[in-house]
């Protein structure tokens, strides 16, 4: 149920959750340099705990506190005396017993709470030093990492996917796309995705979604212009309902997509 690989001294660690006979996104787990980047899902906490056993670490950045990336952390904070470093935004959310809807519980598993220690503005793993790049938009507590010795970006869920079809209510698609050009002006090639793994491309495959980004604003602002509401512009640029938005009672949609796009007009 894991996968492990090395890519560029990086170790990391692909593991698959299924619900109800359905395959989840694949979640990521990263060691660099003595440095754990994430902590992947609780329901997956029995594959991870050799790949912990067997790969030694010295600290974990958690890239933002979504349960599927800070799942494991109470089991490192019990069973490994190390520190765990999240976005100041993010304390009070890993503090907190599973503060997340039902569905999320039952796909990702309960995370218990457990304590951060909040993150500065770089990181020390063994030898390098890390930039920590405030990264909103996705989550309020979502950091990416970079080293400019060796180029290599730890862009947590910013990338994920180079079409966004459907977002949670919580995001907002015109802070992503600020966020997206913050990391553009670093000079890197490879980017480590938490969910879609190593990509050797990663500085075009990131402009490539910056670019879509903005044609589907354009879109949505011309529809806007046209004095279409926000329903019928999400019923033009996204037809398909995806099973999410219904088993997510909507916390997952399209429609997120358009409002977000359509209050930075307002
Ligand atoms: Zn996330």
């Amino acid at each position: 149920m894991i996968e492990v690989f090395e890519r560029e001294n990086v170790t990391c660690g692909k593991v698959q959750i299924s619900i109800a006979g359905q395959k989840a996104n694949p979640v990521f787990v990263f060691i660099v340099d003595g440095m754990l980047i994430d902590t992947g899902p609780e329901r997956a906490e029995a594959s991870l705990i050799p790949f912990y056993e067997n790969y030694s670490f010295e600290l974990v950045t958690l890239t933002h506190s979504h349960e599927d990336h800070s799942g494991t952390a109470p089991w490192i904070e019990k069973n490994r005396n190390v520190p765990i470093y999240v976005h100041p935004n993010g304390i009070e959310i890993c503090a907190e017993p599973y503060p997340y809807p039902l569905y999320r519980q039952l796909t990702w598993g309960k995370r218990e709470a457990f304590t951060a220690v909040p993150l500065g503005d770089t990181i020390q793993s063994r030898s390098r030093e890390w930039e920590v790049i405030y990264t909103p938009g996705h989550a309020d507590d979502h950091v990416s990492l970079f080293n400019k010795e060796t180029g290599q970006l730890f862009s947590g869920d910013l990338f994920v996917h180079p079409e966004t079809k459907v977002i949670m209510n919580t995001e907002s698609i015109p802070v992503i796309m600020d966020s997206i050009r913050k990391l553009l002006t670093y000079d890197f090639d490879s980017m480590f995705c938490c969910h879609a793994g190593f990509i050797q491309n990663g500085k075009k495959v990131l402009k490539e979604k910056l670019e879509n980004l903005e044609n589907l604003t354009g879109e949505v602002k011309e529809f806007y212009q046209q004095g279409l509401s926000l329903e019928e512009i999400n019923a033009k640029l996204f037809p398909k309902k995806y099973p999410i938005i219904t088993i997510s009672e909507g916390e997952w949609d399209s429609l997120h997509i358009v409002s977000s796009i359509i209050a930075e007009f307002q």
